[in-house]
């Protein structure tokens, strides 16, 4: 089954009608435009010319059959196949440093045999996926800012081999993805990763009558919370709660030991501070929880 690029949304939301329906387990290969819509991918192409309304697509959205809120929805990455070159831009008074620019600063960056090729260095690639989600319960969340529902998270664990777990909201749940990188530091602080359109083969998933509040991942090694809120601050902090809920649900330890072990182990790590919310997770290492499961 191949969904191609065709229909994206620029906004995740429950009146979106269908690009797709399937049933649950599925598995399939989406088409996903670069955050630009593919408008920025030859040295002459300017960003003047970029339509901005066309920006942050995601390919979708997929109903799935006989999802429903309170539902959980489960998101298997199989595997990433990006382009042959990617695009990298910077924008005067946008992300950490754009005080210190002028203008606006494209480039189109070639990928060989698994590096990046950024001026004269060879960057190893690391492929995630920047947008992917859910509608929201409420008002169409646009596909540039995270949340509840996912969104524009730009977390660097969402790549090949994991498993991420999501909040339907909606009838169907309307799941879409967008926006693959083929590098990016954490905090994407410039405000953009390597964009790259690429090919994702995913299998998609339904767990009946299990609510969730954030997305939740899980890969070979590692459990994380991925929260967004206006503030890191705020991000880190319910990231950490989800985590310790996570934990004290299923293992045999007092909250006190639960605590202390998620001192000891876990990480708080930022994904991204750059988009209109900020998105952070907790991670906990599976070795020291090695008899639970999600
Ligand atoms: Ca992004
Ligand atoms: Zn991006």
């Amino acid at each position: 089954m191949l969904l191609s690029a065709e229909r994206v949304i620029f906004a995740f939301s429950k009146e979106h009608s269908p690009a797709l329906r399937l049933s649950a387990p599925s598995t399939l290969d989406v088409e996903t435009l670069d955050c630009f819509s593919n408008q920025l991918r030859d040295p002459s192409d300017t960003i003047e010319k970029l339509d901005w309304d066309r920006v942050n697509p995601a390919t979708g959205p997929i109903y799935v059959e006989g999802a429903e809120p309170g539902d959980t929805l489960k998101v298997t990455i199989n595997a990433i196949d990006l382009d042959e070159k990617g695009t990298v831009c910077c924008l005067e008074n946008e992300g950490t440093l754009g005080h210190r620019i002028e203008g606006a600063h494209v480039r189109v960056v070639p990928i060989e045999n698994g590096f990046v090729r950024y001026l004269d260095l060879a960057i190893a690639v690391k492929k995630m996926i920047g947008v992917i989600g859910v509608a929201p319960a409420g008002d169409p969340v646009n596909t540039g800012t995270p949340g509840r529902h996912g969104g524009n998270m730009d977390t660097l664990m969402i790549t090949e081999g994991s498993t991420i777990y999501f909040p339907v909201a909606a009838p169907g749940a309307l799941f879409a993805l967008g926006d693959c990188h083929a590098v990016m530091g954490d905090g994407e602080i410039g405000v953009s990763g390597l964009e790259c359109p690429a090919k994702v083969n995913l299998t998609i998933d339904l767990i009946k009558g299990r609510a969730l509040e954030y997305p939740f991942l899980e890969n070979r090694d590692e459990f994380a919370a991925i929260v967004s809120k206006p503030t890191a601050d705020e991000a880190i902090s319910r990231a950490t709660e989800m985590m310790f809920e996570f934990l004290a649900e299923r293992l045999t330890y007092t909250d006190p030991e639960i605590v202390m072990l998620m001192s000891l182990v876990g990480n708080v790590q930022v994904s991204q501070v750059v988009d209109p919310e900020k998105t952070v997770r907790f991670v906990f290492p599976k070795q020291y929880a090695p008899d639970i499961k999600y």
